[in-house]
């Protein structure tokens, strides 16, 4: 049965709103009460071979890959957009996703700064040339790739759609986007905002919902589709590069994480433990790739760490997302919730319980997913739970000896996303900085990401780079124009031909 008066998305292929062709749509629900949200059409990979046949058309027939002026006022355009949705779209990211209301309004501003950001280098997206000889000259064009598939998670749908969207759109691609499946809303109405945009020819930009396992693998295998910009799970990510392998597709990948924190005794103790727990990202109940998951205290300050941290991560609000005065929302989904709780069954066994391990059911509370935010002491490295990406309000707290004994256990994990180092010895950060084995090293702060400088994974976090004038060139092909001079006088060229 159809609730009356809840809205429903659709998909959008070649300019036009659509109903996908899969029987059952979804039903979006708010994960801190079970509440209906809205309906979303659901596809199937005929609906995915739509738009991607819309995108080439559009890409072939449009000048937009060669009108960069177009690309860098809709961009701009864009941006004004979503900064003007902020007091709507931010309650909707909150409803669909769970996030604290304040995080939702600061990630629809960093979507307008990446979009804002992108639209300046549209027009500035320079090749090379290189004089190879007296008659000889190479032109080093940067060149649109064609048709891009977007492929994005729920936790942070409309900030990490707008990092790869904008790149992709300045460089002159055409995409077709599929959201994840339980939050396409908050990035339906982006799409309308690009519907909204004359600048943007219809087709350049399709937006289809539908499962990884059948639309996004569509969207991966397609022989039209020229490259794929992923974010999610690492194993999606490994499945999708071996997907893409067969068509020997450009793959960008921005994949999971286990983040280190690492503080040393001469840091600010203070200012160190807030940025640390900040930075393990509870506010999102851990949902957060770069989330600092795992603290790493020298021995002398262990003891004094850990009261700290009972103290603020047991004192922290957990309710939901739209309550002013919350501080950590719910996870996403019940299958998520028990994924965490059994990571924290798990963790009970491997070290020490120093706060929370429990789901919340008080009250309002037991309406939705909320887990109490959690920490583990005395943590052994190799610890399931110091090893693999929980997504949950998680922290385990692990002690070295040194600063060679703090490098070592850094790195101790399959993945390379981010870390931070927390002393006010410049010589010894930047030590650190330079052993750890990780796409972002922050000193004495957490978090801080900007649309001009790149970020990305080393080893299992990914492939390529995000943000920044990489995260331009990700989108881009390189093409080599040789040009000999015709010169009478002079022989044409040193090497002859090859
Ligand atoms: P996920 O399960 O990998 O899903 C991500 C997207 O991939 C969704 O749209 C999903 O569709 C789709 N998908 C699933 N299987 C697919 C397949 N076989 N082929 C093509 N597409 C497929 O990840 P998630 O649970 O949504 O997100 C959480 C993960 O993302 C965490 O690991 C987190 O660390 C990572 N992440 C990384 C970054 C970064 O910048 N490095 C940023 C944010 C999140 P459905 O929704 O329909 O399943």
């Amino acid at each position: 049965m159809i609730a009356e008066g809840v809205k429903t998305y659709r998909n959008y292929i070649g300019g036009e709103w659509r109903d996908g062709s899969a029987t059952e749509r979804l039903e979006i629900r708010d994960p801190a009460n079970g509440e209906l949200v809205y309906y979303c059409t659901n596809s199937t990979v005929e609906d995915a071979r739509a738009a991607i046949a819309a995108a080439k058309h559009a890409f072939e027939h449009t000048d937009w890959s060669e009108n960069a002026v177009a690309r860098a006022k809709a961009l701009y355009k864009l941006a004004d957009a979503l900064r003007a949705s902020l007091d709507w779209l931010a309650p909707l990211l909150t409803r669909e996703g769970g996030k604290p209301l304040a995080i939702s309004r600061a990630e629809i501003m960093r979507g307008a700064d990446a979009l804002e950001y992108y639209a300046g280098l549209a027009r500035n997206l320079y090749g090379r040339s290189i004089n190879l000889g007296p008659n000889e000259m190479a032109i080093l064009l940067r060149e649109p790739i064609g048709v891009v598939s977007i492929i994005t998670p729920w936790n942070m749908a409309l900030s990490l759609l707008t990092r790869s969207l904008a790149p992709a759109l300045a460089a002159g691609n055409a995409v077709v986007i599929k959201p994840a499946s339980l939050t396409p809303g908050a990035t339906a109405e982006f799409i309308r905002m690009i519907d909204e945009t004359p600048e943007i020819p219809k087709g350049i930009v399709n937006y289809v919902v539908g499962p990884g396992s059948t639309v996004g693998a569509e969207l991966v295998k397609h022989p039209d589709v020229e490259m794929v910009a992923f974010t999610g799970d690492t194993s999606t990510g490994k499945e999708i590069m071996r997907m893409a392998a067969d068509g020997l597709k450009k793959v960008s990948l921005e994949l999971g994480g286990k983040s280190p924190s690492v503080i040393f005794p001469d840091a600010d103790f203070g200012r160190a433990v807030r940025s640390a727990l900040s930075g393990a990202s509870l506010w999102h109940a851990g949902q957060v790739c770069v989330a600092g998951t795992r603290i790493l205290v020298q021995e002398s300050i262990h003891d004094r760490f850990i009261e700290e941290a009972r103290k603020q991560a047991g004192s922290l609000r957990v309710g939901p997302g739209l309550d002013k005065s919350t501080q950590v929302g719910p996870v996403i989904s019940e299958g998520q919730l028990n994924r965490v709780l059994q990571y924290v069954e798990v963790g009970k066994r491997e070290a020490e319980l120093v706060v929370g391990g429990h789901r919340l059911t008080d009250g309002e509370l037991a309406r939705g997913y909320f887990v109490a935010p959690t920490v583990f002491d005395r943590v052994p490295v190799d610890a399931k739970i110091a090893q693999e990406e929980i997504f949950g309000p998680v922290v385990s707290v692990l002690t070295f000896k040194d600063e060679e004994e703090a490098a070592e256990i850094a790195n101790a994990t399959v993945y390379g996303l981010a870390a931070a180092v927390y002393t006010t010895d410049i010589n010894k950060a930047m030590r650190l900085a330079k052993k750890i084995k990780s796409g972002m090293v922050w000193i004495n702060t957490f978090g801080r990401l900007y649309p001009n400088a790149e970020m990305g994974g080393y080893k299992q976090s990914g492939l390529g780079r995000s943000y920044g004038l990489e995260g331009l060139r990700e989108f881009t092909e390189l093409k080599h124009i040789n040009i000999q001079i015709h010169d009478p006088g002079r022989a044409t060229s040193r090497r002859g031909d090859e």
